[in-house]
């Protein structure tokens, strides 16, 4: 089962919407493997935004992921890395289409929401980056059946 992550950034935490974000993912169908609050470092967001150093916004993003705690998060499911990718919506939120989590709930290219892997290479390092093995839970759903036919999964 593939695994993917997710962090609510302090604009989420900020407005109050943990629960509502949270929410989509669930209704979705993914399940949640670990979740936790964490106040970044600039030290580990410089690493996280590694591919954004040359930028001119780089500190300035980074600054603002560490204006609050952060909710990281790790869900699974089926192709979880591209389905909750597709459910981000881009990265400008008043780009992203209605219906994205970007689209629905962000009207600004830097607070956007949420930050998601965008592959499985990346998900894999991601979560090593911000979990303990211990953090990420292996439980069988009792809705497996519900979500997937046989051969899905
Ligand atoms: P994404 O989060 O959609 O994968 P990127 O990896 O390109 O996008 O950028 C990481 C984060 O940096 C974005 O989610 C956003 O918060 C911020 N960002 C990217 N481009 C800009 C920009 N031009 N101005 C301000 N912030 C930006």
């Amino acid at each position: 089962m593939e695994r993917t992550f997710v962090i609510l950034k302090p604009c989420t935490v900020q407005r109050g919407l943990i629960g509502e974000i949270i929410n989509r993912f669930e209704k979705k169908g993914l399940i949640l493997a670990g979740m936790k609050m964490a106040w970044l470092t600039d030290e580990i967001l410089s690493e996280h935004y590694a591919h954004l150093k040359d930028k001119p916004f780089f500190q300035r993003v980074k600054d603002s992921m560490r204006t609050s705690p952060v909710v990281v998060c790790c869900w699974e499911g089926v192709e979880a890395v591209e389905v909750v990718r597709s459910m981000t919506g881009s990265t400008n939120g008043r780009k992203a289409l209605p219906g994205t989590i970007r689209g629905d709930y962000s009207m600004s290219m830097q607070e956007n929401i949420v930050h998601t892997s965008d592959s499985l290479e990346t998900a894999a390092v991601e979560l090593k980056r911000f979990f303990n093995e211990a953090e990420l839970y292996t439980y069988n759903p009792v809705r497996w059946s519900n979500l997937y036919a046989n051969d899905e999964i």
